[in-house]
């Protein structure tokens, strides 16, 4: 693989892109344990470049290792500071962290309990669902795969292994000529897209299916949530009711807008579910409200969210 960037944080110390490798008797590249995060740094007005809830982000990366009993050998400030040495010493402005956590060869075998090692690969990355996406939305389908049931998978945690559904079902949209897949759970109410949270706006209603439903608990859609419950100046025009309930598939097609948010997709407009155009067919007024301000506060541009961003030095 070309490098992405110079450097990665492997262990405690920054190696170079092409010397950061695992053997392939690594128990995660087997079996699927391991957990990760997705984090966006963004370039500042003024000032270094900021990581977005940079805290958030890798309580939820040590989270996720205590779902699935993997040991992290480091703390919480020290995983904070190596996040933002990785984007330093890349020299970033806007860009992508993924922070992983793996076990390492050792013993063979499903039972074996091998070390651990972490990596933060931080790297340029732009709009996951294209520039063009962001402005007049995409196209996405409702994927014959069904969400993780609450028992047979760690919802709030982001486990390697528990993406190969998400792999399968975007594959498969795409194949089919979509952009983007959306997983309902078994049964039947709308959970997530493949890697974002979904939100639906009818009739002046801001709704996305409960933190308690089958859905990875969004960093993203908290920012959402917390931004259209606080208001803006766009916003406060178009009198939004924000609630987090169940819908199924048929509130889908009738809503006025739809939009993934997730730290990959950032405020992604769906302009299409199954071949029916969703409102009038392009990104509505309230998902462009929300956009607009999502990336004010990712820029440091509104002093209320100033507290999620945390400069590189
Ligand atoms: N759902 C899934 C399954 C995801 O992988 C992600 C990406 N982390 C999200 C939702 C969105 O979460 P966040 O906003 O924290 O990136």
């Amino acid at each position: 693989m070309q490098p992405l960037a110079r450097h990665i944080w492997m262990d405690g110390r920054m190696r170079a892109w092409e010397d950061a490798r695992v053997h392939v008797m690594a128990h995660t590249l087997h079996y699927g344990i391991g957990v990760f995060e997705g984090i966006r740094c963004y370039a500042q007005k003024s000032g270094p470049a900021a990581i977005f809830r940079l805290g958030e982000h890798v309580d939820r990366l040590v989270d996720s290792a205590r779902c699935v009993g993997m040991q992290i050998p480091y703390g919480r400030d020290e995983l904070i500071e190596a996040c933002r040495t990785a984007v330093r010493e890349n020299g970033l402005g806007d860009g992508y962290l993924r922070p992983i956590a793996i076990h390492v060869d050792g013993e063979p075998g499903l039972g074996a309990v091998n070390p651990v090692s972490v990596a933060i690969a931080a790297f340029a990355w732009g709009a996951y669902l294209g520039r063009e996406g962001m402005e007049k939305g995409i196209r996405a389908t409702v994927s014959s795969y069904v969400r993780h049931h609450l028992g047979s998978a760690m919802l709030r945690a982001k486990v390697c292994g528990q993406y190969t559904t998400s792999v399968l079902a975007k594959r498969l949209a795409k194949q089919n000529g979509f952009d983007e897949a959306i997983f309902c759970d078994a049964t039947g109410y709308v959970c997530e897209g493949t890697g974002e949270n979904l939100f639906i706006v009818r009739r002046g209603v801001l709704k996305t299916p409960p933190e308690r439903s089958a859905i990875l608990p969004g960093i993203t859609r908290d920012s959402v949530l917390a931004i259209a419950r606080a208001g803006s100046k766009e916003l406060d025009a178009l009198r939004i009711e924000v609630r987090e309930e169940p819908f199924a598939r048929d509130e889908l097609y009738l809503a006025d807008e739809v939009f993934l948010s997730g730290t990959a997709a950032e405020i992604t407009p769906i302009r299409e579910i199954d071949h029916r155009p969703i409102g009038s067919g392009t990104r509505g007024p309230v998902t462009e409200a929300l956009q607009r301000a999502f990336f004010r506060a990712a820029r440091g541009e509104e002093p209320a969210w100033r507290g999620w961003l945390a400069p590189v030095s």
